[in-house]
Parts: structure tokens; sequence; C-alpha cells
């Protein structure tokens, strides 16, 4: 059984984020510009968890970034639903690997910033908000401050906080590398759990990430982003169920 194949025809899902042909180059003083991202091609469907994989340096934070709508392509465009972004992606909401928390905020302040700048009426906001700091298992810490939680916590408010925007398209950007091995292994299982549920807002995520097992674990597909300039290399499909472990996917089936 081929568990690994390349990706023809995959998700029948509807596209939700679609990238087309877009290079990102940045100025370099005095020199030629960095050419980091050329002539992607990427979509984000219903209902399926995509990995960025590649190597530091190669533009996976510049992608999620392009993506996000927080850095404009020098060349191409990013639609959300079909509509060419012209700022910030509506549809998407971004898990940042070192949790990006307003450290003077509590939990629930950080959670409901995103709503605020919404213009949600407080009620709303304050429900929402501890909707998702239940969901994501930080009942009890909507008060804390940031330096007074774990980095595992800390993450959660990262999630919490993504996710109380309700984004159509969840983008993490290397989420589980700045946590301990044990506490990066919880999540990830917890996350699995949560996507499929009815109160997880998201319908597919895009999962930047170094580590190649954590794609295959995490991804239905893993598209290889390669450095210099940064392009997709490769684009598999894992034929697995979700969700898996390294017991129930079988590692070994996927090397034989
Ligand atoms: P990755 O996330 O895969 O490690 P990045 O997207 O962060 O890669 O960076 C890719 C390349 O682009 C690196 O060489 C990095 O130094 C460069 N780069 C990223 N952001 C900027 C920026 N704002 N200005 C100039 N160079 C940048
Ligand atoms: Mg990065």
């Amino acid at each position: 059984m081929t568990l690994v194949q390349m990706t023809t025809a995959v998700s029948t899902g509807r596209t939700i984020v679609s990238v087309e042909g877009v290079s990102k180059e940045f100025a370099v003083r005095g020199g030629e510009p960095l050419r980091v991202l050329d002539n992607i091609n990427l979509q984000l469907r219903e209902g399926e968890i995509v990995a960025l994989l590649g190597k530091s340096g190669s533009g996976k934070s510049t992608l999620l970034r392009t993506i996000a709508g927080l850095i404009p392509p020098s060349d191409g465009i990013v639609r959300y639903r079909d509509e060419p972004l012209t700022g910030s992606n509506p549809g998407t909401a971004v898990v940042f690997q070192s949790f990006a928390l307003l450290p003077w905020l509590t939990v629930q302040e950080n959670v409901e910033l995103g709503l605020r700048a919404r213009g949600l009426d407080p009620d709303v906001r304050r429900r929402r908000a501890e909707r998702v700091i239940d969901l994501i298992g930080l009942d009890g810490f909507a008060n804390a401050y940031p330096k007074e939680l774990s980095g595992g916590m800390r993450q959660r408010v990262g999630f919490a906080r993504a996710l109380v925007l309700e984004p159509e398209a969840l983008l993490m950007d290397e989420p589980f590398s700045a946590l301990d091995v044990l506490t990066a292994e919880n999540l990830r299982t917890e996350l699995t759990s949560l996507w499929g549920s009815e109160d997880f807002p998201t319908r597919s995520i895009c999962l930047v990430t170094h580590n190649i097992e954590e794609a295959v674990l995490l991804a239905d597909r893993v598209v290889v982003l390669g450095a210099n300039p940064g392009r997709i290399k490769a684009e598999l499909t894992i034929g697995l169920p979700r969700p898996r472990d390294r017991r129930s996917a079988g590692f070994q089936a996927l090397v034989d």
C-alpha cells in the first residue's frame, strides 16, 4: 500500500485561500534584492491540514505572513474566497512561534484584543473569549498574566487569541517549537482532537514546521519549500486517516 504519494487531485473541499504566482523580494542595502519566494502556487481547502515544511531560511514565515496579508507580495496575488487581499486576510488568524502575547494584559484581555479591534460589544467579546479559554484548557487562568504561565500555557493563550477570531483558516508558524518535547506533544494531541469537533471554529489549518515527523503526524498534505529562491520542491499527500500518533500511524509503514 502506498501511504505517501505525489499529489494529484486531492481534497474536494472548496478553496478558502489561494496563493497565485506569489513572489517576494526584500531590499538589501547596496546589493541585489533577496528573492525569498519565487512563483508560489498553493491552495488551502476546506477540511484539510497543510504543513509547510522547510529548512530555516527557506521562506516559510514569509509565505505564512503573505497568506495572512501581513506583508504584501512583490508579485502575484493571494485570494480569500476568490477576493484578492487588500490588507490583512479576514479569513485567517495566526499563531506565532514566540507566542507574541502582551505582557501587561491578562489572559482574558490578550484573547479579547482582536475582537476589540473588530468593534464587538464588550459582552459579546467577554463571552466569546471565555468560551475559547475553556475550549483550549485555560479555565481558571483568565485573570493571570503571561509571566505567571508556563510556555505551554502561554502558547495556549496564543491559540485562544487566534481561535476567538473564528478564522476559516488557522495559520500556525512553528507553534510547538519553543516548547519542551512533552508539552509540545500534549498540545499537538489536543489540537488533533479539537479539530473536527463542533466547537472548533476553523475549517483549514496551515502549519509551518521544520519538523518532518510533526508534518506527517498532523497534516493531510505536506508542501516542501526549498531555499534560494523559495520554491515548492515537493508536495505529498499523506494517505492516512486522522487523528494519528506514532503508534497508530504505523511510521514503519511510511518507509516500507
Ligand atoms: P523561515 O521561516 O523558513 O526560516 P523566513 O521567511 O523567516 O524563513 O526568511 C526567509 C529569508 O528572508 C531569510 O533569509 C530572512 O533573512 C529573509 N527575510 C525575512 N524577513 C525579512 C525582512 N523583513 N527583510 C529582509 N529580509 C527578510
Ligand atoms: Mg520562520
